[in-house]
């Protein structure tokens, strides 16, 4: 019988009673072994799906659990930065994949890397050590939403496999479940020529907030030259996409014909430039990035070329020439739920509350804030299969930020992130005013974090 300890008590830790669901976690990925680890841990019953090496990825190279696929870097320690603070939490939480991390350290600076064979071989021998954890290695191709006396942790990671992807598709509707990550180019305001460019409503209609940038006749002709010429991003085998018709890359589109982009994402009509009077040839639209209105992204011009192709041909466009890029295109496979219409801050689905998501599925991005979902998924899912109702991480720790933007961003916009300070609560405006120095702000905010993970911990316990 478990014993009555505090639900999230330290590594003995179990929910008082007994647990009346098994818990099902879908994915030997990262979130997955942390979520049912944590289950087990908790006095419950876990199955754990593994589908390699019985099927594979188009990034895994082993059937190993815990793979790292691509760096083996679960990035900052340096005290008082984002990723440090996530860790910090997610180790007074007890966190064992992330406690497995610490012990296969390898030197890297202000880093935490890891050996990634020792670190699977560590995750396994923890599954292997727990009787609860029942493991099968066979692809899952149905949820079981209807059944009552089980809990689904669904961690199965950007790359799910395609018959679970139309499964999930099943559960949450085609529309919230996006396939790819495209990510149009950010450009510095400062470094954009005002002088050529203009603000515009298309017909002026609404307010004016696009930045548009016109083209003559031979500019346009010279740009579409210039970026059907550009060299890709070299496709490695998993890589190779297969592009939906509302992602495709600017690149892409252009080859489709020489006018295909001025009907397309430069399209100018209604967009009647002050100096002439008269609509341009085609026009690139950017739209204000942040509040502070500091950068600008450019209208679907998400696309696949190397970073250093992109530097050159996107500082063809007119206002553009002197441009300095925060931020370069991308396309790249990426499996993951719209959060913030799907998902309670439980993580569980709104529509049907016994399957839960976890991961990068879920909406975050990388490895630790996999790890830091699945621990909190499994920590839910206990007090679920105990008949309790599990309350929130706090909304002012680095964990309850992570889930408030998945939770709360806006739907039609929605992409996948890492933990970054713009998603913790910000000082207040006073506060912020008298103290200049960042890293002091940064201190006070990770304090504040700390407390009240601190404080939530201790409320959980019996
Ligand atoms: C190519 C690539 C490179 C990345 N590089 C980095 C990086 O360098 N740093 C970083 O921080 N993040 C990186 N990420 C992002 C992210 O952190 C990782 O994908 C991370 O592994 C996500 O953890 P997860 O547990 O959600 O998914 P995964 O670790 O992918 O685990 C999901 C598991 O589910 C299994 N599975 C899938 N479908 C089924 C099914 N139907 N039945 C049973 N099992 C199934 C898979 O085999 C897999 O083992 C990368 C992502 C990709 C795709």
């Amino acid at each position: 019988m478990p014993e009555r300890i505090g639900y999230f008590a330290g590594k003995q830790g179990t929910l008082a009673g007994r647990a009346t669901k098994r818990i099902k976690v879908i994915g030997g990925g990262l979130a997955g072994p942390e979520a049912a680890l944590q289950a087990a841990k908790f006095g419950c019953e876990v199955d754990l799906f593994e589908m390699r090496p019985t099927r594979s990825t188009e990034a895994h190279q082993t059937s190993d659990f815990a793979e790292l696929v691509c760096s083996n870097s679960l990035k900052s320690e340096s005290e008082n930065t984002a990723p440090w603070l996530l860790k910090q939490e997610m180790r007074r939480a007890g966190s064992i994949l992330l406690a497995e991390a610490d012990a296969a350290a390898v030197p890297a600076g202000h880093a935490l890397a890891v050996d990634r064979v020792e670190f699977s071989r560590r995750v396994a021998e923890r599954i292997a050590a727990e009787p609860r954890i029942t493991v099968h290695r066979e692809e899952v191709t149905r949820l079981d939403e209807t059944d009552p006396d089980v809990i689904t942790i669904l961690a199965s990671g950007p790359l799910t496999s395609p018959v679970l992807a139309a499964e999930l598709q099943r559960l949450t509707g085609s529309d919230y479940l996006a396939f790819y990550d495209s990510i149009s180019p950010i450009v510095d305001a400062s470094t954009i020529n005002m002088e050529r460019v203009y603000f515009a409503a298309r017909y002026d209609k609404g307010t004016a907030d696009y930045i548009n940038c016109p083209f003559t006749k031979e500019e346009y002709d010279a740009f579409l030259d210039a970026l059907t010429g550009a060299e890709n991003v070299e496709s490695k085998e998993w890589e190779k996409l297969q592009y939906f018709e509302g992602c495709l890359p600017i690149e892409e589109t252009a080859r489709r014909g020489r006018d295909t982009l001025r009907f397309g994402p430069m399209k100018p009509v209604g967009l009647t430039d002050p100096k002439t009077g008269r609509w341009p040839y085609a026009v690139v639209q950017l739209r204000q990035e942040n509040l502070r209105a500091d950068s600008y992204n450019l209208v679907g011009f998400q696309n696949h070329l190397k970073f250093g192709e992109q530097n050159r041909v996107l500082k063809l466009i007119p206002g553009l020439e002197n441009a300095t890029f925060l931020r370069y295109g991308q396309i790249h496979r990426n499996t993951y739920i719209n959060a913030p219409t799907l998902l309670t801050e439980t993580l569980q689905l709104k529509a049907h509350p016994s399957v839960m998501i976890a991961g990068q599925l879920s909406g975050v991005e990388g490895y630790t804030e996999s790890i830091a979902s699945g621990m909190l998924a499994g920590r839910y899912a206990a007090a679920l299969a105990h008949g309790n109702t599990p309350t929130p991480a706090p909304r002012a720790s680095a964990n309850g930020s992570l889930t408030h933007y998945i939770t709360h961003a806006e739907g039609k916009k929605f992409q996948p992130a890492n933990i970054t300070f713009d998603l913790l609560i910000p000082l207040e405006e006073e506060l912020r005013k008298k103290i200049r120095d960042k890293k002091e702000r940064h201190r006070i905010q990770c304090d504040r974090a700390l407390e009240a993970w601190g404080e939530w911990l201790d409320s959980q316990r019996n």
